[in-house]
């Protein structure tokens, strides 16, 4: 048999990694997920590359020996995006607007905190969170305190009155060379994302500042692969909440409704391979599966491209999500109502708003 054009490890076995190796496998790229729990020494070769599907890691024999190898893509850039101290510095010294913020320390009260940025502050923990967990919000009229042991692990956040959540994901090669994906507008439910649609005639003024911003941010790391930035819009403006150095949940869209997937992407480029603009097929609808059971009924819906994780089904566990892409608008609402029908009473407002923006 012919070796595979090039080898790739990713640093983590979850559903991005396994997402990642079914995006590679076509190409002849043999992409290895490797469990951050791996007791065992891996058999690296001097030219494979490594990459990551997630920003932080524990120390194990396999994890050691991947974060030491020579050809390890973006290596400086996990640690400085997984700490929301080093990430909104990085956007502070670029001029990209982004919520203000400081280091919550020692002399911080929740009543100075107030002070300085109004009646709402949300504290993030600096390293972990993730689908909002290891977030609190401070109210001014509810007697707010700092919880117990934050202080120097959170960042305090002005409360952002944002008119809605969009997301760009974007791909950099080693050359230099960058391709967006146009915005896709997020829909959050309980701090998790719970659908995205992309893309939409009414964002595409915004695409070009979101492209310069995101550039930006993938110049200044010398960045390779798929980079993913999450954004609140105010009215014409963009303000970036935060950024995923990693193929992301808001770009799952893509492996139904582009010609090039994230995936995809990010496999070309961290294995430099070529990259060319992704063609984009039509309206798309990504929807997570959370803390559900799977169901056959899924599979009947005209449309519907399901990805199951196989993961244990817990309550707020992102277990799979479906795509739906399809050129006839009125065959996707059709769609997708059928589907709020197989779904529970949390997901309802959520599927409402994606038919009521397709529809508008
Ligand atoms: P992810 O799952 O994307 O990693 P996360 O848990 O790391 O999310 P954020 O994206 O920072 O955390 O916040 C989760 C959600 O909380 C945001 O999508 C947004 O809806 C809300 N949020 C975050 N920051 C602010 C803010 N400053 N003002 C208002 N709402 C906010
Ligand atoms: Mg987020």
């Amino acid at each position: 048999m012919k070796p595979a054009i090039k080898r790739v490890w990713v640093l983590g076995a979850g559903q991005l990694g396994a997402m990642l190796k079914h995006a590679a496998q076509p190409l002849g790229v043999d992409l290895r997920p490797v469990d951050i729990e791996l007791d065992a020494i891996l058999a690296l070769e001097d030219d494979d590359v490594i990459t990551a599907e997630r920003e932080q890691w524990p120390s194990t024999v396999a994890t050691d020996q991947l974060a030491a190898h020579a050809n390890f893509v973006n290596q400086d850039v996990f640690s400085l995006v997984a700490d929301r101290v080093t990430q909104k510095q990085l956007l502070d010294r670029l001029k990209l607007a982004t919520a203000p913020w400081a280091l919550v320390e020692e002399q911080h009260t929740a009543a100075s905190l107030h002070e300085q940025y109004g009646d709402r502050v949300l504290l993030k923990q600096r390293t972990g969170g993730f689908d909002g967990r290891g977030q609190h919000w401070l109210v001014a009229q509810q007697g707010s305190a700092i919880p117990q042991g934050w202080h120097d692990k959170v960042i305090a956040e002005q409360a952002i009155a944002f008119d809605e959540e969009v997301s760009i994901v974007g791909v950099r090669n080693r050359a230099g060379d960058c391709h967006y994906y146009p915005l896709g507008l997020n829909r959050h439910q309980d701090g998790i994302l719970t659908v995205t649609l992309a893309p939409l005639e009414r964002l595409t003024n915004l695409q070009s500042s979101a492209e310069t911003m995101l550039g930006k941010v993938m110049d200044e790391l010398n960045y390779v692969g798929v980079m993913a930035m999450e954004l609140f819009r105010l009215g014409e403006r963009l303000l970036i909440n935060e950024l995923a150095p990693r193929v992301h949940n808001s770009g799952h869209w893509t492996q139904s409704g582009a010609s090039i997937s994230q995936f995809e992407y990010h496999v070309r480029a961290t294995a430099d391979l070529p990259l060319v603009p992704a063609l984009i097929k039509h309206n798309s609808v990504m929807i997570n599966l959370i803390g559900i059971d799977y169901n056959l009924a899924w599979l009947a819906l005209p449309g519907a491209e399901v990805f199951w994780y196989g993961k244990e089904v817990r309550p707020v566990r992102k277990v799979g999500h479906i795509n739906f892409s399809m050129a006839d608008k009125t065959q996707l609402i059709h769609s997708l109502r059928q589907l709020q029908a197989t779904l529970t009473d949390w997901y309802q407002p959520a599927l409402d708003w994606a038919i009521d923006e397709l529809e508008s």
